[in-house]
């Protein structure tokens, strides 16, 4: 189904889009808490969540990104192949803890909704395994290659705190600070 389709149809009830907190923002470097209930609400934050990466669109976002610090994220790495999208994915990952990490590194030029339009080069486990919860509470394990693979590990890392600037050299990560707090006071003036 074409992106813009399969959009149409995901987003047809009432979900939300939730505004995206961008960096520097303290809410973004705190340890999230586990989730504990898994009820309607849950479901329905999850499903604000995918709406909201879509339209963004991104392949990844984490609730602290949206100003909730609870130990959840959602992914679709296949949103990243417009074209050639056969089918969709979209996953939710509860409390997710990394069980088993591959030797072999990768690297990926990532970005993150936090800080739009910049990238940088960023090494990490080419493949990971991860348990996580479903939105219903039950117990997956999983094995994540390539692009998920990345995104899973950068998703993981903001429910502790933890950007993908903070990778980077000091020096580096205060020249992508200082542009995004002149991108938000840009933003602000409007
Ligand atoms: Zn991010």
């Amino acid at each position: 189904m074409p992106l813009r389709v399969f959009l149409l149809c995901f987003t047809s009830s009432a979900m939300k889009t939730l505004p995206i907190l961008l960096h520097p923002d303290p809410r973004l470097k705190k340890m999230c808490d586990p989730v504990t209930v898994f009820d309607t609400a849950l479901q329905t934050f999850a499903d604000d969540m995918l709406h909201t990466m879509y339209e963004a669109p991104g392949v990844g976002l984490a609730a602290p990104q949206v100003g909730v610090t609870k130990r959840i994220f959602v992914m679709d790495c296949t949103t990243k192949d417009e074209d050639q999208i056969r089918e969709h994915k979209p996953m939710v990952l509860i409390n997710p803890e990394i069980t088993w990490s591959a030797d072999e590194t990768s690297v990926y030029n990532e970005g993150c909704l936090s800080l739009p339009d910049l990238y940088e080069d960023i090494e990490r486990p080419a493949s990971v395994k991860m348990r996580y919860r479903d939105v219903s509470g039950e117990t997956h394990e999983e094995t994540f290659e390539d692009l998920w693979s990345t995104c899973a590990q950068h998703e993981l890392d903001h429910l502790d705190g933890i950007l993908f600037i903070d990778y980077l050299t000091r020096m580096k990560r205060n020249m992508m600070t200082r542009k995004m707090e002149k991108y938000k006071k840009d933003l602000a003036r409007g």
